[in-house]
């Protein structure tokens, strides 16, 4: 679960780590007010769940109050699509107005999980802010790392050794390592997959503050944290994925096929996924009804599928262990008849009651193709798509 800037800047401050003077704001005039209290230049940021914001627009710096409004007014009510997002437009229902910063350097600062070394990774870089991405493909001896025994925590030798090779003032490094040790305690005790402060400045009087902070939180260990479960905000996910997880379905969209796929399984989803693009096409999403759906959930799954405009064909594969493939079929059809869109399908359904289900769909008379495996799904979908 992801948190935004302002909610994981509150958790910041929480923990001593600085960060400059700042409001959350939801209309123009809330945000006049707090750039007046502020009595100086503020910037106005979008609140999205997705990075890049500064090069697409999200990011203004306004001189006064009156600009700060302006700069609201024409940010908050529209949405925001940037490099990071993958093509989804977040609304920006909120703004986060904060006291400017005079700012000498911007370094790269995030706590993660190396999942090769198996262990929690600090990653640093004296070249942070908007361009990073960039610096870590060109230049990555500019991006350096400590790996953390989780039983022990970082050690201070090696985040002095690490410091060192920096060059940085003594006064410098005692506050970066100080924030290190205290974004640490956060991650560990919160269940972070990442902490990343991008830009950590070094302000013109020596400072050094979180101008930035991205959170996201491992969605397994939410039940732990019942105040952080408090600040989900479901504006910021797409809306056929809230549909699916209301209804315990996992599902996930794609941004580039057009072929919506029913599975149950993650290693069932990944294999789907090639035959789609075997047939010499591409998932537009998948969704996962999980091992004991019901008829009725396969009923959600189909329209939840049907609802993404991107989908031209179906393609169901799903093992009939617990869930029994008549059942499925049964939902299948029901999906097809009722939502208003009927979308061809081929359908792959092997397991329990398998041949039920074949009845049942070709008595059906639909545009729906039983197949009988993977490779002749693959040839079914391209003969259906080159119709
Ligand atoms: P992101 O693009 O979504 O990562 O948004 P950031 O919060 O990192 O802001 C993008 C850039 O805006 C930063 O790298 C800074 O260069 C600039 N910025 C943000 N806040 C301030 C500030 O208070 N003062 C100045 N001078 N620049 C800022
Ligand atoms: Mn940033």
């Amino acid at each position: 679960m992801q948190l935004h800037e302002y909610q994981a800047k509150n958790i910041l401050s929480e923990h001593d780590v600085p960060i400059p003077f700042g409001q959350v704001a939801s209309s123009d005039l809330e945000c006049k007010k707090i750039s007046t209290s502020i009595n100086g230049k503020v910037v106005i940021k979008a609140q999205v769940h997705a990075g890049g914001r500064g090069k697409a627009g999200g990011i203004k710096v306004a001189d006064n109050p009156e600009e700060a409004k302006k700069a609201a007014q024409e940010m908050l009510g529209t949405s925001l699509k940037t490099f990071q997002s993958g093509g989804t437009e977040f609304p920006i229902n909120k703004v986060y107005v904060e006291e400017a910063s005079d700012i000498s350097k911007e370094l790269y600062l995030a706590v993660t999980m190396d999942f090769d070394e198996k262990c929690p990774v600090i990653i640093l870089s004296t070249e942070g802010g908007m361009n990073i991405e960039e610096v870590a493909e060109k230049t990555p001896d500019k991006i350096m790392k400590i790996h953390v025994n989780p039983l022990i925590g970082p050690s201070p030798y090696k985040v002095r050794n690490l410091l060192s090779l920096l060059n940085l003032e003594q006064k410098i490094s005692q506050q970066i390592s100080s924030i290190i040790q205290k974004l640490y305690r956060i991650f560990d005790s919160l269940d972070c997959t990442l902490i990343e402060i991008n830009p950590l400045a070094i302000t013109n009087d020596e400072k050094v503050i979180a101008l930035d902070a991205k959170i996201t939180i491992d969605d397994d260990s939410i039940f732990r944290h019942p105040d952080i479960e408090d600040l989900f905000d479901e504006t910021q996910m797409n809306q056929s994925e809230l549909k699916a997880l209301s209804n315990d379905l996992a599902y996930i969209k794609l941004h580039e096929g057009k072929v919506g796929c029913m599975v149950n399984g993650a290693g069932l989803a990944m294999a789907t996924m090639d035959i789609t693009m075997k047939a010499g096409t591409a998932p537009a999403n998948f969704l996962d009804v999980g091992g004991s759906a019901s008829e009725e959930r396969i009923e959600e799954a189909y329209k939840i599928i049907a609802s993404d405009n991107d989908v031209e064909i179906i393609l169901v594969n799903l093992f009939g262990g617990i869930l029994r493939c008549d059942v499925a079929a049964k939902g299948i059809i029901n999906g097809f008849k009722n939502h208003n869109k009927p979308i061809p399908m081929v359908v792959v359904l092997r397991g329990t009651n398998s041949s039920e289900a074949k009845l049942l769909l070709e008595n059906s008379e639909l545009d729906i193709s039983f197949v009988e495996d993977l490779p002749t799904a693959a040839i079914e979908i391209r003969n259906k798509l080159g119709k």
